[in-house]
């Protein structure tokens, strides 16, 4: 398994600071969990890690297997094994959802060892069904007009075909109805083996209980601010975040 490191991560957008020194190891075979309130930095640190031009990194690094992120490109970080699924998916217009998975599948491989047509096909399939995921999504364009269910579970599809290091997934929650949430969560939940690591940003409690992570931090005005396991996930249900903004003396 990989090793992604972020260590003293300051970001800023249009010149304001977001990330405030945001320190977190994520390693392979490990699921890690980041909540927060709204607006507390989380996609930000998602957008960071991917390179999302948007977002200038002011000072400290990412690295993953000690290799620096930061000075790859995004296709070099995806390639690296960089995976994110956004919050708010893209809609591509005019590539269909199969032509999108083959090609991202296929920027990972090296030239002349593109995946066997046959055998992608076999793989959709058998992933779409995983996922209760209608056959005719392949041929649609991507998200154009998809639910927002839809949106999620072809975000799992991409992860599960793609197989990256490491997984970071942006509010895969949002937005989902039961049986969707229970799907999505099934859908991580097959990818745990020793060399995934992913990175489960969520805003509510909920998806936890489909997916128990190994560590649970809560992200707050940019930086991330407490870590402990599951239990600090039930606790923030209960309790909400005032009790950490007391513990810690955070002013609103
Ligand atoms: P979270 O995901 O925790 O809800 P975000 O990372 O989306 O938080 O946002 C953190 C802060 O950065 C917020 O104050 C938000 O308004 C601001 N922000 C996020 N994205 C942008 C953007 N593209 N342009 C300007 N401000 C942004
Ligand atoms: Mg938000
Ligand atoms: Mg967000």
């Amino acid at each position: 398994g990989s090793t992604l490191e972020i260590t003293d991560l300051h970001v800023e957008i249009e010149g304001k600071e977001i990330l405030k020194g945001v320190n977190l190891t994520l390693t392979g075979g490990e699921f890690h969990a980041v909540m927060g309130p709204n607006g507390t930095g989380k996609s930000t640190l998602a957008s960071a890690i991917m390179g999302h031009p948007k977002y200038e990194i002011t000072s400290g690094s990412i690295t993953l297997d000690g290799e620096d992120v930061l000075e790859m490109e995004v296709d070099e970080r995806a390639k690296a094994g960089l995976f994110l699924a956004m919050q708010y998916p893209s809609e591509i217009s005019g590539v269909t959802t199969s032509d999108f998975l083959r090609s991202s599948i296929n920027s990972k491989r090296e030239e002349g060892d593109e995946i066997n047509l046959m055998k992608f096909i076999k793989e959709m399939d058998e992933s779409m069904d995983y996922l209760d995921i209608d056959k005719n999504m392949a041929q649609r364009y991507l998200n154009e007009g998809f639910s927002g269910g839809e949106k999620k579970r072809n975000e799992i599809l991409q992860l599960m075909m793609l197989k990256p290091e490491i997984g970071i997934l942006d509010e895969i929650d949002s937005g989902l109805d039961i049986d969707a949430l229970k799907v999505v969560a099934k859908g991580i939940n097959k990818m745990r083996d020793e060399q995934f690591g992913c990175l489960i940003i969520t805003h509510y409690q909920r998806l936890l209980n489909y997916i128990t992570p190994d560590k649970v931090h809560v992200m707050m005005q940019g930086r991330i601010v407490k870590s402990g396991g599951p239990e600090l996930a039930q606790r923030l249900e209960a309790e909400g975040y005032d009790w950490i903004k007391q513990e810690l003396g955070i002013e609103d």
